[in-house]
């Protein structure tokens, strides 16, 4: 198997791909009759006009032991050769044998668990496939692709996500799809209300997996793990995978093939690191002085939803074209703030960490994190929303002194240390100098 990379140009900058696209969906009788829905409207997320470049292999789809339908799927999409995740991951699946999957964002994790599944799923004998996502958002993604894929193959899938209605959801699952993509939250309210059982699941997938076992999912993932057949096939996949939550994870795991090609220092490459070192007042003028200094499209990430808030808006009041993206904002809102981003209709979008991962959206030129965020985790999703594929991007960190231990592990993980720099008009932080009696103390320098 060859295994050198090379780059390949994926085919979506072309008129010609959105014609693909437009065949692909447009199956006989179908024409044109398919009401609007969430899906269709971030549809473009995989087919766009924006040029993009991703790092692939030099094999080819129909080597790693999908069937022709499949290939020509991926083919139609305008993937050329399988990325090196998809290369290990698909003939492993295929097998049907456990699989934990690590590797950078951007690195198509998504086909690598979606194409094995189609292919297994396609008979409508009733839900035996589950794909879980941590975010509505990402959900909505991996269902698109599965949409692109199974156009021309007979595969059903339903998306239960939180936030929109339940009724055409329950519509869908009356159609027996064969493969759910769900958060998990709709799910188990699915399931409780008896809309919908999980017994004759025979694959499950978890995705961004070091967070669903994180605590907050936990408790969740446990409840449909409860739900579904020990005797499945489990896979697993994320960019990160800190060891503690991994030795979980082998216990919900039965001998997994393990892939594990996350580069050297963990975050993708492409991406240039800054760090931004202020007082605690200055924060929000950085912040201002950033936006302004550059004219490319920029991802924020607060941490808290009063603070994107108090951000949107004066951004807004000193005439940039931002959204923003957190929890209390309606699903409809959430799919028009990141769409608005994707088509140029904003060239900011402010946002809580309900968007640090997952997200595919290839234009972000620079992310900024306003405050440094609580893991390494965060850190290196959050900045894989940049430099997708092998286009370049920046992360910028705004941070005061008090966070310098975060910046310190930060700095370890990802073995660099973060250049300092200063923004325009923004005095950047320097220890003061404290005197005893007149005379300067000798202190090491905090960061
Ligand atoms: P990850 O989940 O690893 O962060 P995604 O699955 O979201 O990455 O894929 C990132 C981008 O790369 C998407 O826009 C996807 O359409 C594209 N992509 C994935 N596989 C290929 C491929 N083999 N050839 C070209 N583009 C690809
Ligand atoms: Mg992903």
């Amino acid at each position: 198997m060859g295994s050198a990379l090379k780059r390949s140009l994926a085919k979506r900058q072309s008129g010609e791909q959105d014609g693909n696209l437009k065949s692909s969906r447009r199956g006989p009788g179908r024409k044109d009759a398919q009401p609007a829905t969430e899906a269709d409207r971030i549809l473009p997320m995989l087919i766009r006009s924006i040029p993009q470049t991703i790092l692939t292999t030099d094999q080819d789809f129909a080597e790693l032991g999908l069937s022709r339908p499949l290939v020509e799927a991926v083919t139609r999409i305008g993937f050329e050769h399988p990325t090196r995740i998809q290369a290990e991951a698909i003939p492993a699946a295929l097998e049907g044998g456990d699989v934990l999957g690590l590797a950078e964002t951007g690195s198509g994790k998504t086909a690598a668990f979606c194409l094995p599944m189609a292919e297994h799923l396609q008979h409508g004998r009733g839900v035996r496939g589950l794909i879980l996502s941590p975010t509505r958002e990402i959900a909505l993604q991996t269902r698109e692709f599965l949409r692109l894929v199974g156009a021309h193959h007979n595969l059903s899938t339903a998306i239960l996500i939180g936030g929109v209605k339940m009724g055409p959801q329950i519509d869908a699952l009356k159609q027996s799809p064969d493969i759910l993509v769900a958060t998990p939250g709709r799910l188990l309210d699915h399931v409780r209300r008896g809309n919908v059982r999980l017994d004759h699941i025979e694959k499950l997938v978890l995705d961004e997996a070091d967070h669903m076992l994180d605590l907050g999912f936990l408790p969740q993932i446990t409840d449909v793990l409860d739900l579904i057949p020990t005797e499945r096939q489990t896979m697993m996949f994320s960019a990160t995978m800190p060891p503690p939550i991994e030795r979980l994870a082998n216990r919900l795991l039965k001998s997994p093939t393990r892939i594990d090609i996350i580069p050297h220092g963990r975050t993708a490459r492409g991406i240039e690191h800054r760090l931004y070192l202020v007082e605690p007042d200055n924060m929000r003028p950085c912040l201002m002085a950033l936006a302004a200094a550059e004219s490319g499209s920029m991802l924020v990430f607060l941490r808290r939803k009063i603070d994107a808030e108090w951000a949107y808006r004066q951004l807004v009041q000193e005439g940039h074209a931002a959204e923003r993206i957190h929890s209390d904002r309606s699903q409809a809102q959430r799919v028009r703030a990141l769409d608005g981003l994707r088509e140029g209709e904003h060239r900011i979008l402010i946002a809580t960490n309900i968007a640090a991962r997952g997200i595919d959206i290839p234009i972000i030129e620079h992310i900024v994190n306003f405050g440094v965020p609580d893991t390494v985790e965060e850190y290196v999703h959050r900045a894989g929303r940049t430099a997708r594929g092998d286009a370049e991007g920046v992360v910028s960190t705004i941070a005061t002194w008090k966070e310098k231990e975060l910046i310190r592990m930060i700095e370890k993980a990802i073995e660099t240390r973060l250049p300092r720099l200063s923004a325009a008009g923004v005095e950047p932080y320097r220890e003061r100098r404290k005197t005893i009696r007149g005379r300067p103390i000798r202190r090491r320098r905090l960061l």
